[in-house]
């Protein structure tokens, strides 16, 4: 057994090469990421069997377990339907650094779809956030997306 000293000692350790890690988006999310890059809107899917959008698209529907391929251009607004406003640091894995606090992770329903699509709402004073509240995506201007999900910036509350 160690002295309290030596337990209190953090240690660190160094990868000796930056780990960049890269992953396709996959034939839907290709198409949601485009459109987004090239239009500037969102696009989800339906099922044939549910009747069911869900957005960003997916191949399958998980509770009917069919192949899904209708795509349907969607709006850029939708509902709140949870939020949390975080305070703890926070590393992005897109950019490698740390997301400035605090942020405010919203649970939206885009208008249109039927599941819920996360994102950042740009609201941090948790007094003027509310349930049902509408929102709207915020895209980056055309020449700095680069097709990834951060080409939504955020979501803005409609006033
Ligand atoms: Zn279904």
């Amino acid at each position: 057994m160690g002295t309290e000293r030596e337990y209190n000692e953090y240690l660190t350790i160094t990868l000796a090469e930056p780990m960049p890690y890269e992953w396709s988006a996959g034939m839907y999310g290709s198409v949601f990421f485009r459109e987004i890059r090239e239009h500037g809107r969102l696009t989800g899917i339906r099922c044939p069997s549910c009747g069911k959008v869900y957005v960003p698209p997916r191949r399958v529907c998980g509770p009917c377990f069919r192949e899904i391929e209708e795509l349907v251009p969607l709006g850029d607004s939708g509902t709140i339907v949870a939020f949390s406003t975080v305070n703890y640091p926070f590393i992005d894995p897109a950019t490698g650094s740390q997301r400035p606090i605090p942020y405010t992770y919203g649970y939206i329903k885009i208008d249109g779809a039927d599941n819920i699509f996360s994102h950042i709402i740009n609201e941090t004073d948790i007094e003027k956030i509310r349930v049902g509240m509408r929102v709207r995506a915020v895209f980056r201007e055309k020449d700095q997306m680069k097709g990834n999900i951060n080409d939504i910036m955020h979501f803005d509350i409609i006033k």
